[in-house]
């Protein structure tokens, strides 16, 4: 029993499993973000006189806003996925209610889109 075709039937996914992960991807993220931050407090209590330095740090400091950025998009992500899980909704498409399938799932624990609507909502992403 390989393919999904016909019945309406939800493919069984561990909750249990994917919550794990979330949890710890959570965790990591939360660490990443917390020394990220620090980073970006040492810079501004550092009085910085050299020019090259600044430079630098400006950059750095540039790069860390980003990454951080970046982690605190993906934070949010799980926590919605987490909080699907409590609403029993976990693994549901947000736009077309379709079961989002396990192998997706695997690899991104924390999709909202099943991957028909991920590549509809990519399309109409303007592209940076
Ligand atoms: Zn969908």
């Amino acid at each position: 029993m390989t393919t999904s075709q016909g019945a309406c039937v939800q493919s069984p996914i561990d909750i249990a499993e994917f919550e794990a992960i979330l949890l710890a991807r959570k965790q990591d993220l939360l660490e990443i973000l917390a020394l990220r931050n620090a980073n970006i407090k040492d810079l501004h209590a550092s009085s910085l006189t050299d020019d090259s330095d600044v430079i630098s740090a400006q950059i750095q400091g540039e790069l860390d806003s980003l990454i951080i950025e970046k982690y605190t998009l993906e934070l949010a992500e799980i926590e919605a996925s987490l909080q699907k899980i409590i609403d029993n909704t976990y693994g549901i498409c947000e736009m077309c209610d379709d079961t989002i399938s396990k192998e997706r799932l695997t690899i991104k624990p924390h999709a909202r889109f099943c991957i028909t609507c991920r590549e509809l909502y990519e399309k109409n992403q303007p592209k940076s």
